[in-house]
């Protein structure tokens, strides 16, 4: 039986195909929520009780929920809402001339399984700038079709590929659009669904999808597979718990951050003041002081939620002994002695008491210690909102593969945990001690 929270996060990542759009799906539900946006440009006017968003380059969204009485601190999450792909090159096609096939031009997007991408549909979906009556603006572009296709070269022709494989992405992976010479123009197709002509297109952002929807499979329903669970399992999730929980002293914020995964060095990325701009405008358009924002610091805390690597069926051997999460196990703390993962004894202390209080269970994960692993947005924000900090996740398997699987029943535990935290807020007594309330 698939589960509701299950169903709806596979609409919400089948309504998502590129971090334009889930901010756009996010936005939506917040704004059915109450929330109203702001603008970085205008003056903020926030009011107790209030409820706002705020993006930045249409692809970051920060999101906050301000109590009725004086915030006490801020408890936060963040998550991206980026995953790996192509990116389409400025001019995006092949000519047809003196070759009858039709070739799209990319660029490989962060760090994926390219085998993945080969021999199945593929689509297009981001954002054109394009000008209208004299302003230019942004639209949202889905070809929701199969478009196009990577095709592996036959095992006839390579005999070794079985025995591995090095991928160059300027041969390998350019996919073929079509056949023939009178290909129509990709940017042609994307101005038609926006209303106007393909000479009006002055930029774009366009990434490959994945087409393959997201499915309930595997005996007993326990396996959830889709593209880009990735990190939208986690984004989905912690959106949930901050919608459904109960009000809190603390200003609770909902962050989902562009460019994870090339580093999150870019404007909107974690690496970027984006966040502690955001905490410092809210503080002071609620009319306190620098000394007010440093008091709530002391008293917050950030959930960097983003998917971990559960043990392998085929490779156990590749996880730790010991610190090895598996699917359908609970919430994931994720722990590297070199900050990669910002979670320390305190930040696992108080996590584990909120996920005690929300009957959710623990699992942890470590790198082996002769591997190095990834890392991810909490210790990226730490350098510029120094907070106590979690990293947690979901188990999932086949990592920036482009069809990637996951557990059915951890979702729900996220969820519960994160309502439970959202409901919550971080608070240090005079000897030190901390506690949730
Ligand atoms: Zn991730």
């Amino acid at each position: 039986m698939l589960g509701t929270l299950n169903r709806r996060l596979l609409e919400f990542i089948a309504a998502s195909p590129s971090p334009f759009h889930t901010v756009a799906t996010v936005s939506a539900l917040l704004e059915q929520d109450g929330f109203a946006p702001l603008s970085a440009a205008a003056p903020w006017q926030l009011q107790p009780g209030g409820r706002y968003y705020f993006t930045v380059n249409d692809s970051s969204l920060i999101a906050l929920h301000i109590p009725d009485g004086t915030p006490t601190g801020f408890t936060m999450s963040a998550s991206h809402c980026d995953s790996p792909t192509f990116k389409l090159k400025a001019h995006p096609q092949s000519s047809a001339a003196g070759n009858a096939y039709v070739q799209l031009q990319t660029e490989p997007y962060g760090g994926m399984l390219m085998s993945t991408w080969l021999d199945r549909p593929l689509g297009v979906a981001g954002r054109v700038l394009v000008e209208e009556q004299g302003r230019i603006v942004s639209r949202l572009v889905h070809l929701d079709q199969d478009l196009a296709v990577i095709p592996s070269v036959a095992i006839h022709m390579n005999r070794s590929v079985n025995d591995g494989f090095k991928y160059n992405a300027a041969v390998d992976t350019l996919p073929l659009y079509g056949v023939g010479s009178d290909a129509p123009s990709l940017l042609s197709m994307a101005a038609e669904v926006v209303g106007v002509t393909e000479k009006d297109i002055l930029g774009h952002d366009l990434y490959l999808t994945c087409r393959s929807r997201g499915t309930v499979a595997g005996c007993n329903d326990s396996l959830l597979l889709s593209p880009r669970l990735d990190d939208l399992g986690c984004a989905f999730g912690c959106l949930e718990g901050f919608l459904n929980a109960d009000s809190s002293d603390a200003i609770t914020v909902y962050c989902l951050f562009d460019n994870e995964e090339t580093g999150s060095e870019s404007k909107q990325g974690a690496a970027s003041t984006l966040l502690r701009d955001t905490l410092r405008r809210t503080v002071f358009a609620l009319g306190m002081d620098e000394e007010g924002y440093q008091r709530l610091i002391a008293n917050s805390f950030l959930v960097s939620a983003d998917n971990a690597h559960a043990k392998h069926p085929n490779h156990p051997e590749l996880a730790d002994p010991q610190n090895a999460p598996v699917l359908n196990g609970g919430v994931v703390i994720k722990y590297n002695a070199n900050q990669r993962y910002t979670t320390d004894g305190v930040s696992t202390a108080l996590m584990r008491s909120i996920c005690r209080m929300a009957d959710v269970p623990v699992q942890v994960f470590a790198n082996r210690s002769d591997m190095v692993g990834g890392s991810t947005l909490g210790s990226i924000a730490n350098t510029h909102v120094p907070v106590r900090t979690v990293d947690i996740g979901l188990a999932q398997l086949a990592m920036h593969s482009a069809y990637e699987t996951m557990g059915s029943a951890d979702l729900p535990y996220l969820v519960e945990a994160m309502t439970t935290l959202y409901s919550k807020s971080l608070h240090v007594d005079n000897d030190g001690g901390l506690y949730w309330a």
